[in-house]
């Protein structure tokens, strides 16, 4: 990215020509236009950027990678859009995804899946798995995604790439296909650190559109990024232990590097994982289910049904949903109906500040962690039995956004079989700077 804001704008265009023939002969699937057969969406002249299929380009069709959205045309630009093109960087293609990015793989599209190009066996992660697929690929210079619940991280991971979530609030939500609207970010995937803090700085800032967004002051990180600052670092002890022997070891080695660099690393225990999984499932669902109640069938994308109203909800919402966003949308209604509400949603909220108030712990004495991102390396297909052991390998990525946190995943070794394995660092609220810099040590 920092070479290709360097071209002219005739370098660009040839740029934008080599791309679009990489793409059509790539065979992974990263962009939904290459599944389909069609032209890469393209608009402006500026270095191209790809972005995730839930986030509105004016005019470019846009669906979440959902049949309910097919035919949606978008009226206007996500704030994040509008800040890439007054940057001089143009949105260029739509990657693939989990349906409204709910999902670990990116199996759950309506496209069909796409493949890890590491190794096309395994999948690439989710949801962002187009987005992360695309950059690892060498099939986008840098990339935008969404990270709910590690959707940036995970996939960036087993792809061997780098992806960003920022601190909630940093990045505007302002046109982005809300999943759940109180852990949902916008980041950068990317071929090198100073490349994400180079594309999180166009992207951040308040934002008056979103109410979420934060209105604290903002320095831009590239300007000041140093990779030779010393910093106190967390390791949890309880997290890296449900990690493969293969993770663990990379693990390790990273920490004694880190140490010889001159870091400090303090070692800690935080609350049982299986109860941050449960926290996040409850809450992201009963989330997911007030946001995906407007797709009725009356104001977006496909209508069903011929007859009376009701008749029109429930087939454009059976016929338009897949599996994992109906069993979302059912759960969440579930936890927010009356009689089970405070038993499992405002129980869950209470869980949250818990959790949160063990990372505030944590930072007291440390100025950054480093974590696992996922438990293994990129799965095979097929490899998981059922749903509930897919969930089960979110259980380092979702604390982060239940705290609102900022995190960056990095790749740091490979496993015995070539697969790329990434380790997180995870900085305090509006740290950004620190995280930026303490990636970039690691790099
Ligand atoms: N895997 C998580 C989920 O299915 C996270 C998704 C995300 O971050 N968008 O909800």
């Amino acid at each position: 990215l920092k070479e290709a804001l360097k071209l002219n704008s005739e370098d660009i265009e040839k740029l934008k020509e080599d791309l679009k023939i990489k793409i059509k002969n790539s065979g992974v699937g990263a962009y939904i236009e290459q599944i389909e057969n069609k032209e890469i969406s393209s608009s402006g002249n500026g270095v191209p950027i790809a972005i995730k299929n839930n986030i509105n380009v004016k005019n470019w069709e846009l669906d979440c990678s959902s049949n309910i959205l097919k035919g949606y045309i978008s009226p206007f630009n996500a704030t994040v859009v509008e800040k890439l093109q007054s940057a001089g960087l143009s949105p260029f293609g739509l990657t693939n995804m989990d349906e409204f990015a709910m999902g670990s793989s990116t199996e759950s599209s309506s496209y069909g899946k796409t493949l890890n190009p590491i190794d096309n066996t395994r999948i690439p992660g989710g949801s962002s798995g187009g987005s992360a697929a695309a950059v690892a690929a060498g099939i986008a210079i840098a990339a935008l995604g969404t990270d709910t619940g590690g959707s940036i991280r995970q996939p960036a991971a087993y792809c061997g790439v780098v992806g960003m979530k920022p601190t909630y609030g940093r990045v505007s939500r302002y046109g982005i296909a809300a999943y759940s609207s109180s852990l949902d970010q916008c980041g950068p995937i990317t071929q090198n650190v100073e490349d994400a803090a180079i594309l999180y700085d166009i992207i951040a800032g308040y934002d008056e559109k979103d109410s979420t967004s934060a209105n604290i002051p903002y320095t831009k990180i590239t300007p000041n990024l140093n990779s030779n600052k010393k910093f106190t670092i967390a390791v949890i002890d309880n997290f890296v232990a449900q990690a493969s022997n293969e993770i663990q070891t990379a693990f390790n080695k990273a920490v004694e590097l880190l140490k010889e660099q001159g870091h400090k690393i303090v070692h800690t225990n935080m609350i049982d994982t299986n109860k941050i999984i449960s926290t996040y499932y409850i809450i992201s669902s009963a989330e997911a289910s007030a946001n995906l109640a407007r797709f009725d069938g009356v104001r977006y994308g496909a209508r069903k049904g011929d007859g009376n109203l009701k008749d029109m909800y429930v087939d454009t919402k059976t016929e338009g949903f897949g599996y994992e966003v109906k069993k979302r949308v059912m759960v969440g209604s579930f936890v927010l109906s009356s009689g089970y509400y405070d038993a499992y949603y405002i129980k869950a909220q209470k869980v949250r500040s818990l959790i949160k108030a063990e990372f505030d712990k944590i930072f007291e004495n440390s100025d950054l962690i480093l974590s696992p991102v996922a438990p293994t390396t990129a799965p095979k297909f097929g490899s998981y039995s059922n749903a509930l052991e897919m969930y089960l390998a979110d259980i380092y990525t979702i604390g982060v956004n239940l705290s609102g946190l900022p995190a960056i995943s990095l790749p740091v070794a490979k496993d015995k079989e070539g697969l790329p394995i990434g380790l997180q660092l995870i900085a305090n609220s509006y740290e950004e700077q620190t995280l930026f810099d303490g990636a970039l040590s690691m790099e």
